[in-house]
């Protein structure tokens, strides 16, 4: 049996009967990479002298049956923007090319608690700017389904292994999408929880306000299994939420009779891509099937979100990508005297995405401009937050398409920013509302690429959310599908 084509849970119960062993399957997943990962290129590093260890401790947790978690000795891969001890963690940046951090991301603390196997860090647009992993400084991820399109972005790497078999699960980041938005493209799970809902200590920055961590998987449940493991206060990150964390998995059951969704027009637009408009569609009427109450919602702020979102977004890069300098962290280029030396530095370790909203985030954050730009940006932002304030009044979940398209080929994308920058244009509002939503397979397009159903919930109701995404994926089975390589 091909054990890197199961679920988490599935894994989680031969373990558990002790079918397999962690060092046993970690192998099988080692192997799996060296077989495919020339194709896919998901990951930027593997780690299997870490990742064996990690699975021998976790043997011997399973053979003492004391403090078992449904990660332990499951590998599962990580996002190359989250702090690894002693493993080398490059946000795709040249700037960060050799850099080891000292400590872990608390995500990644945490998963290793819960006995998770750690195999490698995946590949990403450098800084988690883009929506196709092109923005790589070393190289583009492929999409399992079809090796000449991308696995979108800007967490491709980790979409890509899960879709792979790389992995049982990963996690990833989600600033404006890059949950969603791959896991759409590479027909599998991703959340993106309430803003504040995982801590996001040791994640990169890159636009800390609207950034936050989630899990991609291959079904429902193993990411409510994953966002059990991760979630939580933590001391070390003040904006992450003193809430409890439900068990998510134990919320799943129960079916949606009743439930509201509500379909937002501004969402289903003219023009759409027809055969996501219509997987869409058929989606929405087996919610209903299941009992769900259908509603009319308007966010009518939507068309806004694009614009508020880079202005948002490439305002607080500017500033937290200030600290790659050449001082504290990786690349450095000298020069004659300090400034040079700053220049210098990050022209050679800042690709040209980075560099351009860089510069964007500066200039509407300058004087003169900032009232204009970056002021009036929060402000509409504030209203976006309303909308979804408003809709929820009469609503439970709202359904939308994740993406307009599914994957596109590499390279359409890559000479022209805004059209690349419109592949979020679903994806977006969530982020700037701070609230939780999930992306799951809703079928093919004729060609066989995946399509993405996007479930959005009200704050802190990430319970809801998988639950809906539960009812469908059980009615529809899409999720049990596997991308053959
Ligand atoms: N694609 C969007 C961007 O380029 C979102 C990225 C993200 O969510 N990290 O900024």
């Amino acid at each position: 049996m091909d054990l890197t084509a199961l679920t988490l849970h599935e894994l989680t119960d031969k373990l558990r009967k002790k079918e397999v062993s962690s060092v046993e399957l970690t192998n099988a997943f080692l192997k799996r990479i060296s077989q495919v990962e020339d194709k896919v290129n998901a990951y930027v590093t593997i780690s299997p002298d870490e990742a064996l260890k990690a699975a021998k401790d976790a043997d011997a947790r399973l053979a003492d049956g004391v403090n078992l978690t449904p990660l332990t000795g499951v590998p599962v891969s990580v996002k190359d923007i989250f702090c690894t001890k002693g493993v080398r963690t490059t946000c795709s940046s040249k700037i960060l090319e050799n850099f080891i951090p000292p400590f872990d991301a608390t995500a990644v603390k945490k998963l290793k608690d819960a006995g998770a196997v750690i195999l490698g860090k995946n590949n990403m647009d450098e800084f988690a700017m883009g929506s196709s992993t092109e923005n790589s400084a070393f190289f583009p991820t492929k999409n399992p389904w079809a090796l000449d399109r991308v696995p979108g972005g800007s967490s491709g790497g980790s979409a890509a292994s899960v879709a792979a078999g790389e992995c049982a699960a990963s996690i990833g980041t989600d600033t404006g999408g890059s949950i969603r938005q791959p896991a759409s493209c590479c027909g599998v799970v991703g959340m993106k929880p309430t803003y504040g809902r995982v801590s996001r200590y040791g994640m990169i920055a890159f636009a800390s306000s609207l950034d936050q961590a989630g899990p991609i998987t291959k079904d429902v449940l193993d990411a409510a299994l994953m966002l059990t493991a991760i979630a939580g206060r933590d001391p070390l990150d003040a904006t992450s939420i003193d809430s409890p964390v439900p068990d998510y998995a134990a919320g799943l059951k129960g079916g949606i009779k009743g439930l509201r969704a509500g379909i937002p027009k501004e969402y289903f637009i003219e023009g759409m891509d027809f055969e996501v408009s219509s997987a869409v569609s058929k989606a929405i009427e087996t919610l209903k099937k299941l009992g769900a109450e259908i509603v009319p919602v308007t966010l009518p702020n939507t068309e806004y979100a694009v614009s508020v979102y880079y202005l948002v977004a490439t305002a607080e890069a500017s500033s937290n990508l200030a600290r790659f300098d050449g001082v504290k962290y990786g690349l450095r280029q000298d020069g004659g005297n300090l400034i040079e030396m700053y220049k210098n530095t990050r022209d050679a370790g800042f690709g040209p995405e980075v560099k351009r909203r860089i510069m964007l985030g500066t200039y509407s954050l300058s004087a003169g401009y900032y009232d204009a730009y970056y002021k009036k940006a929060s402000q509409v932002r504030t209203l976006i937050g309303r909308d979804f304030d408003a809709a929820f009044k009469k609503c439970d979940v709202i359904v939308t398409p994740t993406a307009p398209t599914a994957a596109f080929k590499i390279g359409e994308k890559t000479q022209d920013p805004l059209t690349m920058y419109l592949s979020d244009i679903f994806t977006i509002s969530c982020n700037l509302a701070g609230i939780p939503g999930a992306s799951i397979p809703c079928g093919f397009t004729k060609d066989m690429l995946p399509i993405g159903l996007q479930i959005l919930g009200k704050r802190l109701d990430e319970t809801t959310v998988l639950k809906t995404a539960f009812a469908y994926e059980e009615a529809a089975g899409w999720s049990k599908k596997r991308a053959q390589l």
